[in-house]
């Protein structure tokens, strides 16, 4: 399976059926985010246990891009450390806006986002939970944030 076979079924799958999706009881951080070129909105929760995310789900309203990546990424950073969750942020990051960066293996699913690319206009779309998230914990007091806006 290629890359572009890859992305359009792993986006397919995920916008049909998203994982995490909803409400979190006894969230610790709520962060909105939202892409006004597309109009794509959301709600990161996060449940941080220490330094840990211990839970995480999202709930808003986007085009199939968007959701798929907020799916993507509850699955890839629930449990993670905040550290973890970080450096995957660089690495996603990476992958949707340098050309150069080629899928390193244990990205897993991630790695089907490299496939955005190939439309340019949508980067924000992909990129939007996961600046979200990046802004939540990099923040002392994540509630406090305004926010997070791709513009
Ligand atoms: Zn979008």
């Amino acid at each position: 399976m290629d890359l572009q076979d890859l992305y359009r079924d792993v986006i397919l799958d995920h916008n049909r059926t998203p994982r995490n999706f909803g409400p979190l009881e006894g969230s610790s951080t709520d962060v909105q985010g939202s892409n006004p070129l597309c109009g794509d909105r959301l709600t990161l929760h996060l449940r941080l246990a220490g330094d840990r995310i211990e839970d995480v789900r999202f709930e808003g309203h986007g085009c199939a891009i968007s959701t798929a990546s907020a799916s993507l990424m509850t699955e890839a950073i629930k449990g993670r450390t905040r550290a973890e969750a970080l450096a995957l942020f660089e690495r996603v990051h990476a992958l949707l806006t340098d050309d150069a960066a080629a899928p390193d293996e244990g990205l897993g699913k991630l790695a089907a986002l490299s496939g955005v690319r190939e439309f340019p206009a949508r980067v924000k779309c992909a990129s939007l939970c996961w600046h979200t998230l990046a802004t939540a914990l990099k923040s002392p007091a994540p509630d406090a944030i305004a926010a997070v806006s791709t513009e």
